[in-house]
């Protein structure tokens, strides 16, 4: 183990720039003490004045690298479709933007709730998103929309999720894989059920808070919010519960289309999550968001298997 697992990734990166400045330091001395009068350090008669650089020199070896990281966008509860809908303007906001242009995420849809992908604005919002290389997966395939699976009998629930699946597919060529439970509400019974139907239940590392329930006046503290939920993120790479897929390790971050401040902020959102990072001294992937489809989806087929999150609990 390359440093304590209980202590913050925030120690282990600080760590590394220290190390990394003593080595700056002692790479620009090695010419004084390879060609220079010894006399300028004031050390003459320090017979090991000249091992020092070397020893210095091994430090990056000990150095942890942390792998780093993209953000794998989720969004719950949609479509919200129509000219002034949230979906189109957060999927506007994804392909346009000044962080990371062209960021392809998973849509977690309802797919018969009359208002969402019932209706025939909502199914045309389900094949616009997928043509616009976007992921998605059922969220609820019922009627009455936003159930907890566990309140659904297992055949209720593996009928409900083949039919959101039969929703999806009549939209979009490609239907992944993966499954996010209503209110987070999952219990062995419903994960035997995702399970048979080969689907991964997909949680998230951080949340932006932004489902219905919570009061307009949380995003005013989003940034601050975000930060701490990255801080946690960052304790999760600390003690290897996030590993990496493909080199870069996904973040996996949800949010809800159908909620317009997000999608009036998603741009706002992103660059949040980029200067989260920073501050929590994370590494990022370039780009730091996913913007290849299948790389995304594998990502997401392998955090959905590990079922290891940053957090423990969701709201
Ligand atoms: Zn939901």
């Amino acid at each position: 183990m390359l440093y304590p697992p209980d202590r913050p990734i925030i120690g282990a990166v600080r760590a590394m720039l220290a190390a990394a400045v003593v080595l700056a330091t002692s790479v620009v001395a090695t010419p004084a003490f390879a060609e220079g009068p010894v006399t300028a350090i004031g050390q003459a008669s320090d017979p090991f004045a000249g091992i020092r650089p070397v020893a210095l020199a091994r430090v990056p070896d000990a150095v942890p690298r942390i792998p780093p990281l993209r953000f794998l966008l989720t969004f719950d509860d949609g479509p919200d479709s129509g000219p002034d809908g949230s979906t189109p303007l957060i999927l506007r906001q994804l392909a346009d933007n000044p962080v990371a242009p062209g960021i392809k995420a998973i849509f977690f849809v309802q797919t018969a709730h009359p208002r969402r992908g019932g209706g025939a604005d909502g199914q045309a919002q389900m094949r616009d998103t997928c043509a616009a290389g976007h992921l998605l997966a059922v969220h609820s395939g019922l009627a009455s929309g936003h159930v907890s699976h566990t309140k659904l009998s297992p055949s209720e629930l593996a009928a409900s999720l083949r039919s959101g699946e039969t929703d999806i597919a009549a939209q979009c060529r490609h239907v992944a894989q993966l499954v996010r439970p209503p209110n987070w509400a999952y219990n062995e019974e419903t994960e035997s059920v995702y399970r048979q139907l080969g689907l991964g239940m997909l949680m998230s590392d951080a949340n932006a808070r932004d489902g219905k329930i919570y009061g307009w006046h949380i995003s005013l503290r989003r940034r601050s919010h975000m930060v701490s939920e990255l801080e946690q993120v960052g304790q999760a790479i600390g003690t290897h519960r996030l590993q990496p897929v493909n080199g870069v390790i996904p973040v996996v971050v949800s949010f809800h289309d159908t909620n317009d401040f997000t999608a009036s902020h998603m741009t706002e959102y992103l660059q949040i999550l980029v200067d989260a990072a920073r501050e929590n001294g994370l590494p990022l992937a370039n780009p730091p968001f996913y913007t290849d489809t299948r790389a995304a989806e594998r990502a997401a087929l392998v955090r959905a298997r590990g079922g290891v999150y940053a957090r423990e609990s969701w709201p």
